[in-house]
């Protein structure tokens, strides 16, 4: 017999969940645990695909347009575990809440999503899917493949934290390289190098062009760029360099892309440096990482997360909005706003047209930090959302 989908049952499930580690790139126990879960509430077609994503499905009555509900596997690390007033992986519930790493980002959440989805088999109008995926702390390469792969919802529900509101987005994050090169030598002889340190003060000056110079987004706000790093190669003390790589943090807007970026530094460049001198360089790149899944997939990505906005008067969002509620004046409908920080929803929505939403409990200040803990009062409250949240979207979508 099924596993019955109650909100006692979605808490036992996210405590087992915080008891096993998992950081990026390393959720395989976590993703067996999940699967396991989906199973014994039966889930349709439950499977973990080659990226570690895990994916059930509960089957609607009819054909609406699917909706699919994520939260991703991995979690940051701990930290001192001495300075937790409660242990990271403890996964214990006192004083109304669930504590530990991941309570709140996202394994609470997760738990909730699983359980509505299996709560809903055979009652939706369309599919209801829920798909957890790897990597998200690392600029979500497992959405970036699940979709890749060709999935394709009518809609995605993400569930990082919005203390019960709707969000419709947020800014999206690149990191961005600015190159120096010359010639390296003997810091005894300054005449025989070209010191690619030289120009660093010229590179500083083009991001503060640049930073000055960025868009605004209404609701998201202004676009911001800042060079967060240098490194110096070689790095000996009495060797002249012949390599600076500055790294700027950019958190761009849902229009940008790559080519945007890397042109928008370039004419900051050709700004505050007209000619590069004899015997340097000076190149803009996407700064790139090799990423392992715990699978053993090994993929070499741009550091690029992109953003996204749905219009605030979408009618699917004005249907979750009022189908949510407030948790303080059930009648009015669920505040919508932003996020201020980025989730897989830029894949989603921001490279995928996806029509995309947030909502889930739990409060942003606790994420990442060693206090990290989820009101379970407001967790049970948004679980008890998720059914009409979801049905609300899938009419929606149903009625264009
Ligand atoms: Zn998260």
């Amino acid at each position: 017999m099924a596993k019955e989908p109650t909100f006692e049952n979605a808490l036992a499930f996210a405590s087992d969940l915080i008891r096993i580690p998992g950081l990026p790139g390393a959720e395989g126990e976590v993703a067996r645990r999940v699967r396991e879960e989906m199973e014994a509430l039966d889930l349709d077609d439950v499977r973990v695909d080659a990226t570690g994503n895990v994916i059930g499905i509960a089957r609607g009555r009819g054909d609406a347009p699917s909706v699919l509900l994520n939260c991703h596997l991995d979690v940051v690390a701990e930290g001192d575990p001495d300075a937790w007033e409660i242990p990271p992986f403890s996964g214990v519930v006192k004083d109304g809440f669930l504590h530990g790493r991941g309570a709140m980002d996202i394994k609470g959440q997760l738990a909730l999503q699983t359980y509505a989805v299996a709560a809903l088999k055979g009652k939706a109008p369309g599919d209801v899917i829920a798909a957890h995926t790897v990597m998200e702390e690392r600029g979500g390469l497992g959405m970036k493949l699940l979709l890749e792969s060709g999935l394709r919802p009518g809609a995605v529900v993400i569930g990082e934290a919005t203390r019960g509101d709707v969000c419709i987005g947020h800014r999206g994050r690149a990191e961005v390289e600015v190159v120096i090169s010359g010639l390296a030598g003997h810091a005894s002889a300054p005449d025989r190098a070209h010191n690619a340190l030289d120009l660093l003060g010229d590179v500083l000056a083009a991001t503060r062009e640049l930073a000055g110079a960025l868009p605004e987004d209404p609701v998201l706000g202004r676009s911001t760029a800042v060079a967060t790093s240098v490194d110096v190669l070689p790095s000996s003390r009495n060797v002249i360099p012949d390599m600076v790589v500055v790294t700027l943090d950019w958190r761009i807007l849902p229009e940008d892309d790559d080519e945007v970026l890397l042109e928008r530094m370039r004419t900051a460049l050709a700004l505050c440096l007209p000619t590069v001198p004899d015997g340097f360089g000076v190149e803009v790149r996407m700064a790139a990482e090799a990423q392992r899944t715990y699978t053993g997939l090994e993929v070499e990505r741009n550091m690029f997360s992109p953003g996204f906005l749905m219009e605030a008067d979408h009618p699917m969002v004005t249907a979750a909005a009022r189908a949510v509620g407030r948790r303080d004046a059930p009648v009015a409908p669920a505040t919508v706003r932003p996020w201020t920080f980025a989730t897989d929803g830029g894949w989603t929505c921001g490279v995928f047209g996806i029509p995309t939403l947030g909502f889930g409990p739990g409060e942003e200040r606790y994420a990442h930090t060693n206090r990290e803990r989820l009101d379970v009062e407001e967790a049970a409250w948004a679980f008890s959302r998720h059914g009409p949240l979801i049905l609300a979207m899938q009419e929606a979508l149903a009625a264009r």
